[in-house]
């Protein structure tokens, strides 16, 4: 959503990307195009169509947003998943297995882009782990040492350097690489890195549905309720999606029927009526950027010897007062399927959602960011950093396809650098 990038100016709260979404959309086209991405609505304003056509709603996803019309909106999310052959890879059919891989690959996935690299003639090393970056006089990155399996060291030297881990190894990695130099890591002179460490709180709900609603056709996950993703509130509290799941209910039902002891016909019944009518939602939470939220390094030891991560992560009010928004929708929706035992996820309790971001936010300025509005370390001019952890602030949507648009926008930088 376009004020997802201005937080701090529209809102108050949080912080401002440095690159606005006008400036990046560009980049998301690219990005879908790379993907194979289709969606159905546009929250956000769009220059060109989707590049693939939308999966088809499920069953569950027609009925429940018919039900839940005119109060709650349930859209199909866009997706990198093919409705058509495409990149090489089949139509998805439908068999519900997305999470956390589908078994054909209609769903994109971090390995495709590994394979193209390859097919481009990038040499891929395996079963290696970076763990220093060296640098000069100035600052410029000279050389990445990485051990093998069995603790052989190799140095790699390059012109230059692109950090593309996740959230949590990169600032490991930078900090590292401490030097007399840079003696709290590298990139780090504004003392930022491997803070205001975000995710997607979460909080869910089940119930059981009035009527036979069959999830387990189709994508696990192809709809959610947008309505709540943008507003006044986020001034006070934090935004959210909401997420209607579409999985399969018969494995989780049939061991909770057998764990209780049914059996035989009844156990037929009672989970033929489960895994018709159980439906199972949760949302991701907006969660702000808190400086305390973040990653060190711990006394602990991993196999090859190296510091592993420690994570600090906790919610503020912001999220808990979302959290309270959202439990009062999940029963304005229950009501409206005419769900009967109703189970909320522990009060006070929340599950992550693996959108990890913000340990080396982007920013304008040099003190209060690690790299600029391309990704560059404002520390180091030879390097880069593609990852979720660039960015500033997590909003409510899934983080990749935001990560990819950025590293193409990163990628271009570095060609016109050249
Ligand atoms: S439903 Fe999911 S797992 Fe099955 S083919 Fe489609 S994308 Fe792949």
């Amino acid at each position: 959503m376009p004020n997802d990038f201005r937080l701090k100016s529209v809102y108050g709260v949080g912080r401002d990307w440095p690159v606005s979404y006008d400036e990046l959309e560009p980049w998301y086209l690219a990005a879908e195009r790379i993907m194979g991405v289709g969606g159905e609505e546009t929250l956000a304003p769009r220059s060109a169509p989707w590049p693939m056509e939308k999966i088809k709603p499920p069953y569950l996803q027609q009925r429940v947003h018919d039900r839940l019309q005119p109060d709650f909106n349930l859209i199909g999310d866009s997706t990198a998943r093919n409705t058509r052959p495409f990149d090489g890879r089949p139509a998805c059919c439908g068999n519900n297995n997305c999470m956390p891989l589908c078994p054909i690959d209609a769903q994109y996935h971090g390995g495709i882009a590994a394979d193209a690299a390859v097919k481009a003639g990038v040499r891929l090393i395996t079963q290696a782990v970076v763990y220093k970056l060296e640098h000069d006089e100035k600052g410029n990155i000279t050389a990445a040492l990485f051990y093998d399996w069995d603790k052989t060291s190799y140095r790699v030297t390059a012109k230059t350097f692109i950090l593309a881990a996740n959230a949590i190894e990169i600032p490991r990695l930078l900090m590292l690489s401490a030097s007399d130099k840079f003696k709290d890591g590298l990139a780090n002179s504004s003392g930022t890195v491997g803070r205001n460490l975000m995710d997607h709180p979460s909080v869910s709900v089940t119930f059981m549905a009035d009527e036979d609603l069959w999830p387990g056709r189709g994508p696990v996950s192809p709809c959610s309720i947008s309505d709540f993703r943008d507003g006044d509130f986020r001034s006070e509290h934090g935004a959210f999606r909401i997420d209607v799941s579409n999985a399969s209910a018969v494995a989780g039902a049939a061991s909770a029927l057998v764990k209780k002891g049914v059996y035989g016909k009844q156990l037929e019944a009672e989970l033929r009526k489960r895994a018709a009518r159980t439906i199972s939602i949760k949302n991701c939470l907006e969660q702000l950027p808190d400086p305390n939220n973040r990653v060190t390094l711990s006394s602990k030891k991993d196999a090859l010897g190296l510091p592993t991560p420690s994570l600090y992560w906790s919610v503020d009010d912001y999220v808990r007062n979302g959290s309270k928004k959202t439990v009062e929708a999940y029963n304005a929706i229950a009501a409206k399927l005419g769900g009967t035992n109703v189970a909320h996820s522990a009060e006070g309790k929340f599950g992550n959602r693996q959108h990890i971001c913000g340990t080396l936010a982007m920013g304008v300025h040099a003190a209060t960011s690690v790299t600029d509005a391309v990704g560059r370390a404002h520390d180091h001019e030879n390097l880069y950093m593609v990852s979720t952890g660039v960015m500033p602030t997590v909003a409510t949507c899934n983080s990749t396809l935001t990560a990819v648009a950025l590293a193409l926008r990163t990628a271009d930088a570095i060609h016109k650098a050249a």
